[in-house]
């Protein structure tokens, strides 16, 4: 697969930023990974309807990624180095091998529908914002989406009790200065004009795309840059993926004149990442990310996954924002804050 052509330096690129062989985290990763399978095999039987059979495959799964876990805690090295990106992909894998190609399928459903009906009342207070201040809002809007994560137990114990209030989340975020903030850098280029055409790389399902990233991208849209969102090629935990963006952003074309009008003329465009994991590796990306690059002066990584664990140092050829809410005690401690700060972090084109 081809390298992601925006990357400022494709040869030294490294996407991990993360390791979790380090042994100040090297328990807090094995501890993360072993209590996520549990929830990730509940979703599992979830999708296939609770039958005894889903049961059965989703006890074997979790089993069998256990078992692949186990030397790690007598040998951190048991496996080799590891990469947050590696044990991604195996615990995918295994689930795939045990029949579970969706395992959150019905709960990204569950959530997008949720989030819908919520999108217009958004947009509507959004819009009715002096020009000066939408764009803050819609940066905290991105941070009160990004809470849906079901790979981390804090937030999966929040959607399991009451699910999670999108305009509570957005009240009761941390005052600015935020943890990483380079905000008033990103508002400057703003005011400056709009971009011609940003790359979008969007990461979960539910109020996370829907009232997080869609109002972003219909902004920018309205600004005149022309938009092109990049989801998942294949599913992992709650990413939406690109089948599902699509089916998404055509109910919300349904009452939304702004993104009707962008779909029709290609003014806004979906494409799929090349990726099938909750983080991602820019030096293997999809031909249409590829195809679409040209021209692109703005690129936005959405998520703890594409834009903290991986890619944070990255540097791009043209603009790029970083944002994303922090869920993870590790990632909080690396960052130097705490769990559900959160993280703005624009970077001009690098010379
Ligand atoms: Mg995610």
């Amino acid at each position: 697969m081809p390298v992601f052509p925006l990357l400022a330096d494709g040869s030294t690129y490294d996407p991990h930023e993360i390791r979790p062989n380090d042994p100040d985290s090297f328990n807090h990763w094995l501890t993360l990974f072993t209590q996520q399978i549990e929830n990730v095999c509940e979703n599992a039987v979830e999708s296939e309807g609770h039958t005894d059979d889903a049961k059965q495959r989703a006890a074997a799964a979790r089993d069998a990624f256990l078992a692949w876990l186990a030397p790690l805690h007598d040998d951190p090295q048991a496996h080799g180095e590891l990469t947050l990106l590696g044990i991604d992909a195996k615990r995918d894998g295994i689930l795939e091998e045990h029949g579970f190609a969706d395992a959150f399928s019905v709960v990204k459903q569950k959530e997008n529908d949720l989030a819908l009906p919520l999108l217009a009342g958004v947009l509507k207070e959004l819009d009715a914002l002096p020009d000066d201040q939408r764009l803050l809002q819609l940066v905290r809007g991105i941070f009160a989406g990004n809470i849906f994560d079901l790979g981390i137990q804090a937030t999966v114990e929040m959607f399991k009790n009451n699910g999670v209030d999108f305009h509570r989340t957005r009240a009761s975020l941390p005052d600015r200065p935020w943890c990483v903030d380079s905000f008033d850098a990103l508002a400057e280029r703003w005011a400056v004009g709009p971009h011609r055409k940003a790359m979008v790389f969007v990461d979960n399902a539910g109020a996370d795309v829907t009232l997080g990233m869609v109002p972003l991208c219909r902004e920018m849209l309205r600004r005149s840059t022309q938009v092109v969102i990049a989801a998942n090629t294949g599913p992992s935990l709650n990413d939406i993926t690109h089948a599902e963006l699509i089916d998404h952003i055509q109910h919300i074309a349904q009452f939304d004149q702004t993104i009707a009008h962008a779909l029709d003329t290609d003014q806004l465009k979906l494409i799929p990442s090349g990726c099938e994991l909750p983080l991602i590796d820019l030096s293997k990306v999809s031909d249409d990310v590829v195809a679409e690059s040209d021209g692109v002066d703005f690129v936005v990584l959405e998520g703890m996954g594409r834009a903290l664990e991986t890619n944070f140092n990255a540097e791009f050829t043209c603009d790029a924002l970083k944002i994303a809410m922090v869920k993870d005690e590790q990632v909080a401690t690396w960052l130097g804050g705490k769990v559900y700060d959160v993280i703005c972090r624009f970077d001009a084109a690098s010379e």
